[in-house]
């Protein structure tokens, strides 16, 4: 472009010199036709260089340009017949040549030759023109044709030129279109899955908000989160994972394709932003909901690979309020929160009393923060019996927390928060030196107590090195392996299947620590672990005492116990509470019962008044009692 204006502004410079020559009689005609033609041959010589017609160097060009003055100025004969056109061209044609710097070039140039001219004429280097006033005039007529072609060929240039340039514009702004929408394309999109992303989604609900009319429509936001994806992860490897992502994806676009945009916001969440009839209920929602849970459930082939997978989801609408995006999105959040809450794999919808039990919650993990900086950790036990002589055969340590005004906080909520805080290990492994104290102190009053039975969460086992730190807390206060019996969760043994978990367990009975499956019945596969585990005994779970005075229950129970037997196993039932359930356990062999109707659980100095006072009592008191 700069190329182009220099030339032109090159080609109306030679325009005001020929003005400039005709002007000044001093100059002969056939001087001012040979520096015409060095400058036409020169400048045509820079328009085929720069048109890439051919190619030349600047010595080249300026060499033409020195031999077409040269040529030209044989009509005139002479030194100054060749002197003169050359002066004149040379600085004319090296600015159109440099081009870029041509304006400033052009300047100079221009006083060049009017200083080259007075100088030739004070030199007397240039003489009158020896031709006649016809001759003039015609040669003035051929002088401006000539000046105005060259003026029209380089506007004819500049014009070809423009176009050029304007057609290299618009294809430059094609390109930059079609690149402005890859880069929004990709700031919009998750590059994994393909669906909307966090920007997407909120470019498309802000859109929707913005023209929504609440009384005929509302916007649904509908947040789902993958359960327990880690595992897919862990099992399978990161390709796997990513395959399910995809899969999700699709089911979900497939399933939601009408009026939603589906959008992946993080690792395993997603969200369905839908625009729905201002009447649609809640439960129209939770029923599409469900829909969804049920075929992400469904199996699916990931990468090759047969995979299974869970989902929990949280929904909110903009129902009669005002909302945005950002308030909207929080909403169906705490309603995922809460379906995760309730044991996943569900829909819940958003409902104000949610943020309620938000706060409560918040306030309820800052107690157990705290409690747990302050050393509040506390262990209340409860006593177990031999269902044979009635003496007190161990006690289990439950752990609690006390609050700040010495109330203990509800335990049923302790554990699932402390596992959302991660700090369940923490707790156990302060339960248990708790517990191992209170059985130090009530042998030290004299208590026959053979053993204390501590819990062992799955994180806690999957510690590389809990059996170390149990060992080494059994030492420190001298007491033996034998004192000591870990009760572990059905559940646990089941999730971690073959993982460090197990070894742990396996540790522990190296280390001559018994270990139990506790609440056994409550889950599944029951007996295929108990036969692929290596334990020591089993606690029969309360869910199926409380119903055995029915003969199905009853069955069960005792198939369990002769189960038991068989694979040399001990046996303890919990939550006895009734003398009925006491008798019958007693009947069908059962080794050892603890439950509300013996003792609840207690704080060591009432574990200790009941000890002794229960002092040598035998089965029959104890049925006595119970009645
Ligand atoms: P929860 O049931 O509580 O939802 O537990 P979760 O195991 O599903 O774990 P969570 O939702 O907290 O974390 C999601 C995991 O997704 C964490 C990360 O390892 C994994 N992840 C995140 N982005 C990707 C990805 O792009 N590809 C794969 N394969 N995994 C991812
Ligand atoms: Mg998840």
């Amino acid at each position: 472009m700069l190329s182009t204006v220099a030339l032109s502004i090159s080609l109306i410079l030679t325009l005001y010199l020929c003005i400039v020559m005709v002007v000044m009689p001093v100059i002969t005609i056939g001087k001012f036709i040979a520096a015409l033609a060095a400058i036409l041959i020169g400048s045509l010589s820079w328009i085929c260089h720069h048109e890439k017609l051919y190619t030349a160097s600047a010595a080249t060009i300026v060499g033409i340009t020195i031999v077409g003055g040269f040529v030209a100025s044989l009509s005139n004969g002479g030194a100054d017949g060749f002197v003169a056109p050359i002066m004149i061209s040379a600085p004319v044609t090296a600015a159109v040549f440099i081009g870029a710097r041509a304006t400033l070039i052009s300047a100079v140039a221009v006083v060049m030759a009017i200083v080259s001219l007075l100088f030739l004429e004070r030199m007397g280097l240039v003489s009158e023109a020896p031709y006649s006033p016809a001759t003039l005039d015609i040669a003035a007529i051929v002088m401006l044709s000539a000046a105005t072609g060259i003026c029209a060929a380089g506007v004819g240039y500049f014009a070809h030129a423009m176009q050029t340039q304007i057609r290299s514009l618009r294809s430059s702004q094609d390109r930059l279109m079609q690149v402005t929408g890859q880069l929004d394309h990709s700031a919009h999109h998750d590059s994994l899955t393909s669906v909307a992303n966090r920007q997407g989604l909120q470019r498309h609900v802000e859109t929707l908000l913005s023209g929504l009319d609440p009384t005929e429509r509302k916007i649904c936001l509908i947040h789902v989160d993958l359960d327990k994806f880690k595992s897919i992860n862990d099992t399978y490897g990161h390709p796997v994972g990513d395959a399910v992502l995809i899969n999700a994806a699709q089911i979900m676009t497939a399933e939601f394709n009408e009026n939603a945009l589906v959008a992946r916001v993080g690792g395993d969440e997603f969200v369905i932003a839908s625009s729905e009839r201002a009447g649609t209920p809640d439960e129209e929602l939770q029923v599409r909901c469900n829909r969804l849970i049920a075929l992400l459930k469904a199996p699916m082939i990931a990468n090759g690979v047969e995979c299974r997978i869970g989902s929990s989801i949280g929904f909110a609408t903009s129902q009669g309020r005002k909302c945005s995006m950002d308030s909207l999105m929080t909403d169906a959040d705490l309603a995922l929160y809460e379906a995760k809450r309730e044991g996943r794999g569900q829909a819940r919808a958003f409902t104000p009393d949610l943020r309620v039990k938000l706060e409560q919650n918040r306030s309820f993990m800052l107690a157990i923060e705290e409690a747990l900086e302050d050393d509040r950790v506390c262990c209340v036990l409860q006593p177990q019996v031999c269902l044979r002589t009635g003496r007190v055969t161990g006690l289990e340590g439950l752990g609690r927390i006390r609050s700040e005004t010495g109330a203990l906080l509800p335990p049923a909520q302790i554990l699932p928060m402390l596992t959302e805080m991660g700090r369940l290990a923490e707790f156990d492994f302060k339960v248990m030196q708790k517990t191992l104290d209170a059985l130090v102190e009530l042998r030290a009053t004299g208590a026959h107590v053979p053993c204390v039975s501590i819990n062992a969460s799955s994180v806690s086992l999957r510690s590389p090195d809990y059996v170390t730190r149990v060992q080494a807390e059994l030492e420190a206060r001298g007491l033996t392996t034998k004192d000591v019996i870990v009760e572990i969760l059905e559940s646990t043994l089941i999730e971690s299947a073959d993982d460090a978990a197990l070894t742990s367990i396996a540790r522990l009975r190296e280390a001559g620590i018994r270990a139990l499956m506790d609440d056994f019945g409550s889950g599944h596969a029951t007996i295929s672990n108990l036969m692929k585990l290596e334990l020591d005994g089993l606690k029969i779970d309360r869910s199926l005492i409380a119903d055995i005075e029915s003969q199905k229950t009853l069955e069960v129970v005792k198939a369990v116990c002769g189960l038991a037997r068989n694979l040399k196993l001990t046996v303890i039932v919990e939550g006895v509470e009734t003398a009925q359930q006491f008798a019958i356990l007693r009947s069908i062999g059962c080794e050892a019962v603890q439950g509300f109707g013996i003792c609840h659980p207690l704080e060591l100095p009432a574990v200790k008044a009941w000890i002794s006072s229960y002092g040598a009592s035998n089965v029959h008191q104890l049925q006595a009692q119970l009645s």
